[in-house]
C-alpha cells in the first residue's frame, strides 16, 4: 500500500490508525452484523460513539461542566452566520479581528445579521503576514463578544497567545488548529471548527460554547440555528452526521492514545521547527512572508523566486509521493499544511526535497 505524503489543507491528512479502525469495523460494528452508518442515530451502539466522541473532546481539551460540547452541520461557515444570529441581539454590537479572508467572511455574515465592527486588522493590502498585538486592538467595552480566527489556514498566521477581552466573550474560529495542543478553555465563550483538519472527515463541526451564553442566547430565529436546541438534545435535535462523527470518534481516541495534547504539540512543534528552521537555512531561495511570531504550526507558507518555479516545485514534489502543497488560490505561493496527523518523517521528506530544489 502506498500512502502520499499529504500537505493538503483540508480535508487532509488523518491518522492512519484511525482509518484503519474504520476498515475494520466498517461492514460489522462491534458484532450488530451491520455497519455503524446503517444504525439509527437514535439506538445504543451509535449513542455509546455520539457520546465517547463528546467526552473525548472534553477531555483532551480540559472543558468543564460549564460549556456545551456541540456536533453541528454546516460547516465553519455556516457558524460565521449561526454566532452572530445567536449571540448578537439588536442594540449591541460585536467586534471582529481581521486576520485573514475567513475572519473577512464571518464579518460580512455578522453583518448582515446585525452591527458588526473592525477592532483590528493586519490587512495591509491584503498580505495579512501577522496576527494583532494587544494593544493594538481598540475593543468597544459593551461589545456583544470579540471574534477572533485562531489559525489562518490561506496566510499561515497563527495567534501564539489568544487576546484578552476582559469581561467581553471572546469566540474563535479554530477550524485550522483546534486540538493542535492544549489551551485553556475557559478564556473562551465560544469555539467552533470545521472538524476536516485536525479532527476528521468533512461534515461535522465542532462548537464548545459557554452555557450562561447559551441560555441567554437569541430564541427569535428558527430552532435549527439555536445552539439552546442542540444543546438540549445532545446535538441529537436532528440526524447528525453519524459517519463523520463516528470518524472523529477515532481520530479523538487515537489522539488519547499517543499521550494526548502535549504529546501532540510536542510533535508538532517539532514539525514545524523542522520546516520554519529549513526555510531560514534556505532563504536566499524561499521566501516565508510570515512574521516570524506570527508562523502557524499548522499552515506553513513560503514562495520561491518566481512563480514557474513555484509550479514546478509542487509538480515535482508531486512525482515524489509530497502532495497538496499548492498554495490557496487566492494567494499563490506554495502552502505545507502540518496538521496533526502529519507525521515528522513526512515534513523531513519534504525538507529533503527542498534542500535539492534549490539547488536547480
Ligand atoms: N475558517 C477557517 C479558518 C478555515 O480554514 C475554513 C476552511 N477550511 C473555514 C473557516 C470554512 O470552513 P467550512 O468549509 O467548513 O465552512
Amino acid at each position: 500500500m502506498a500512502r502520499v505524503h499529504n500537505f493538503n489543507a483540508g480535508p487532509a491528512s488523518l491518522p492512519l490508525a484511525a482509518l484503519e479502525r474504520a476498515q475494520r469495523e466498517l461492514i460489522d460494528f462491534e458484532g450488530t452484523g451491520m455497519s455503524i452508518i446503517e444504525h439509527s442515530h437514535r439506538g445504543k451502539a451509535y449513542e455509546a460513539v455520539h457520546n465517547e466522541a463528546i467526552k473525548l473532546v472534553r477531555d483532551l481539551l480540559g472543558v468543564s461542566d460549564d460549556y456545551h460540547v456541540l456536533f453541528l452541520q454546516g460547516g465553519a461557515s455556516q457558524q460565521f452566520a449561526v454566532v452572530p444570529m445567536n449571540l448578537l441581539p439588536a442594540g449591541k454590537s460585536a467586534d471582529y479581528v481581521l486576520t485573514g479572508g475567513w475572519s473577512e467572511k464571518a464579518l460580512e455574515e455578522a453583518k448582515r445579521v446585525g452591527n458588526a465592527r473592525v477592532a483590528a486588522t493586519t490587512a495591509d493590502n491584503k498580505k495579512y503576514t501577522r496576527v494583532p498585538k494587544q494593544g493594538e486592538l481598540q475593543l468597544d467595552p459593551e461589545a456583544a463578544y470579540v471574534h477572533i480566527t485562531s489559525n489562518n489556514t490561506l496566510f499561515g498566521t497563527q495567534w501564539q497567545e489568544f487576546p484578552d477581552t476582559g469581561k467581553v466573550p471572546l469566540v474563535a474560529d479554530m477550524s485550522s488548529d483546534i486540538l493542535w495542543r492544549k489551551f485553556d478553555v475557559s478564556k473562551f465563550g465560544l469555539i467552533y471548527a470545521g472538524a476536516q483538519k485536525n479532527i476528521g472527515p468533512s461534515g461535522v463541526t465542532l462548537v464548545i460554547v459557554r452555557k450562561d451564553l447559551v441560555d441567554g442566547g437569541r430564541k427569535d430565529i428558527p430552532v435549527i440555528f439555536q445552539y439552546a436546541t442542540h444543546a438540549a438534545n445532545n446535538s441529537l435535535y436532528n440526524t447528525p452526521p453519524t459517519f463523520a462523527i463516528y470518524l472523529m470518534r477515532n481520530v479523538l481516541a487515537h489522539l488519547a492514545s499517543q499521550g494526548g495534547l502535549e504529546a501532540v504539540e510536542a510533535n508538532n512543534r517539532k514539525k514545524a521547527d523542522t520546516l520554519y528552521g529549513a526555510l531560514d537555512e534556505l532563504s536566499s531561495y524561499y521566501k516565508a512572508p510570515v512574521a516570524k511570531d506570527s508562523r502557524s504550526t499548522m499552515n506553513v507558507v513560503f514562495r520561491l523566486p518566481t512563480e514557474d518555479l513555484e509550479k514546478k516545485f509542487v509538480a515535482d514534489a508531486a512525482k515524489k509521493g509530497m502532495v497538496g502543497l499548492a498554495g490557496h488560490r487566492s494567494t499563490g505561493g506554495v502552502r505545507a499544511s502540518i496538521y496533526n496527523a502529519v507525521t515528522l518523517e513526512s515534513v523531513e521528506t519534504l525538507v529533503a526535497f527542498m534542500r535539492e530544489f534549490a539547488k536547480g
